[in-house]
C-alpha cells in the first residue's frame, strides 16, 4: 500500500506542479467521474506512473489530487480498481502528448496507453452531464486556477473579448 510522502521537502529534485490538476482540494477523479467539484479537507497527490517512473512523474507534473476513497481507500481507489488507474495512464498521456511526441512519452514511461482506445477517442458522452476530455483541455475541467494552457487561452481570449467591448 501506497502513501504520499510528506509534505515536508528534503532533497530538491526535479519538481513541477501538475500538468492535469491544480491542487485545489478537488479530487480529480470525483470531477471527472461523478461530476463532483467537491473540495475535501484532505486530498493525496498521486503518481500517475508508478514504480520507476515515479520520478519521471513527479518531475513531469504528471500527478493529480485524490480523495482517499479515489486514492486509497475502497473498491474505487486507483490502487485498488485498474480501471480507474487506466483512466489517469491515460489522461495523464494525453496531457503530456500536449507539448510532447508520442515517442517523447514512451521514452520517458516505457509504454502507451492511447492506442488501445483508439475506437473509443473523444466521444462526446456526457453521461451524467459531464463532457469528456475535450481536445482542447487537458482535463481539470475549467477548475479555477488551473495550469492548463488551453483553459487559461480560453480565459485569455474572454479577457480581450470583453476588453475588446
Ligand atoms: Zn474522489
Ligand atoms: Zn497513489
Amino acid at each position: 500500500m501506497m502513501y504520499p510522502k510528506p509534505q515536508r521537502k528534503k532533497k530538491r529534485k526535479k519538481h513541477k506542479a501538475s500538468i492535469l490538476h491544480c491542487k485545489d482540494g478537488t479530487c480529480y477523479l470525483c470531477m471527472k467521474l461523478k461530476g463532483d467539484y467537491r473540495r475535501y479537507p484532505v486530498v493525496h497527490e498521486h503518481h500517475i506512473y508508478d514504480g520507476p517512473n515515479r520520478q519521471n512523474s513527479e518531475a513531469e507534473g504528471l500527478k493529480v489530487y485524490l480523495c482517499l476513497d479515489h486514492h486509497i481507500m475502497g473498491p474505487e481507489a486507483v490502487h485498488n480498481n485498474h480501471k480507474n488507474m487506466r483512466i489517469l495512464h491515460r489522461d495523464g498521456q494525453r496531457a503530456y502528448e500536449r507539448t510532447h511526441s508520442r515517442a517523447e512519452f514512451m521514452s520517458l514511461i516505457g509504454r502507451n496507453y492511447l492506442d488501445e482506445e483508439k475506437q473509443e477517442e473523444p466521444k462526446k458522452d456526457t453521461k451524467d452531464g459531464f463532457m469528456f476530455l475535450e481536445p482542447d483541455c487537458i482535463g481539470c475541467f475549467g477548475a479555477s486556477e488551473n495550469q492548463c494552457e488551453r483553459c487559461e487561452e480560453k480565459r485569455h481570449d474572454k479577457k480581450t473579448e470583453t476588453l475588446a467591448d
